[in-house]
């Protein structure tokens, strides 16, 4: 695979805002590279693509790097937003959605959920930093559980959406998602192919990928600000689906692809206002 970061750069961002404001050791942009080489290797140009975030580190850093067109809502809202869009936008126009855990999973999970229950053609990124990292580190939905924060300094206790038989891409499943997917940012390679796979699918697909924190949730977690020491936790709690053992936090692969499976959300708004129009029924 190619990774020659200066011409993915130069083809699909913006020179003058690299590097990011992220925090140095942020891996954040292993996330990012991750989707912009996919975007590459389908042979997608700019154009081809309309950018949407909302709030948080991982929205700040990706949207603010994009060189083409991009849109961003308010925290959570993304999605109904992205549901409008798609509607009056070219069905070939890709809509790629990076967000955070805490924006997808916590305020925006109702929009959400019905993103997935129409079927609306996106694909949505979810970059994990484990909790709400731009306010300081206070612990959030996909916090593992025990994890020390800044808000749960005795070990995070809450239940979550991803432990004890608790998914969140199961409750999108049930929504109705055609494409979900779950990797860490040091899967490289195999996490481009999912998400090339997830562009491709014309319907809602979603992939969940955790990246290391430093600043904030390694600091408190771990006791150290080293990239290394993060890079190497997470990487070492993450196992392909098949291979988990007892201290697996994130299984990784894709959890359920029905591609192209059911009607898809603004064709099927297209085609029956055009029959209405035509039959004055439904
Ligand atoms: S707070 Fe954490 S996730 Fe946010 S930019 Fe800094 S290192 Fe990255």
């Amino acid at each position: 695979m190619e990774y020659k970061s200066s011409d993915i750069s130069s083809a699909y961002l913006r020179s003058r805002k690299i590097p990011s404001t992220a925090c140095a050791g942020c891996g954040l942009g292993m996330n990012h590279k991750i989707v912009i080489q996919a975007i590459k290797e389908l042979k997608l140009a700019v154009e081809d693509i309309i950018w949407g975030t909302s709030i948080g580190c991982a929205g700040r850093q990706t949207f603010g790097t994009w060189k083409g067109d991009g849109v961003a809502g308010t925290h959570g809202r993304i999605y109904a937003i992205a549901r409008g869009l798609r509607v009056v936008l070219p069905p070939n126009k890709e809509l790629i959605l990076t967000v955070g855990d805490g924006d997808a999973f916590g305020i925006g999970l109702n929009h959400l959920i019905h993103a997935a229950r129409s079927n609306a053609d996106m694909t949505v990124i979810v970059n994990d930093n484990l909790g709400y990292q731009s306010t300081g580190g206070q612990y959030g939905w996909t916090t593992p559980q025990g994890s020390k924060t800044d808000s749960s300094p005795y070990g995070m206790f809450e239940h979550n959406l991803m432990s004890e038989g608790m998914d969140v891409l199961h409750i999108l499943k049930g929504a109705g998602a055609t494409f979900l997917a779950r990797h860490v940012s040091m899967d490289g390679a195999w996490a481009v192919d999912t998400v090339k796979k997830a562009i491709l699918n014309k319907g809602f697909s979603l992939v969940h990928m955790t990246f290391p924190c430093p600043t904030n949730f390694a600091s408190k977690e771990l006791g150290s600000r080293d990239p290394v020491k993060i890079f190497n936790w997470i990487k070492n709690h993450a196992a392909p689906m098949g291979q988990e053992k007892d201290d697996t936090i994130w299984v990784t692969g894709i959890y359920h692809d029905a591609s192209n499976s059911r009607p898809e959300f603004s064709r099927l708004i297209h085609e029956t206002v055009e029959k209405i129009r035509r039959t004055g029924t439904l």
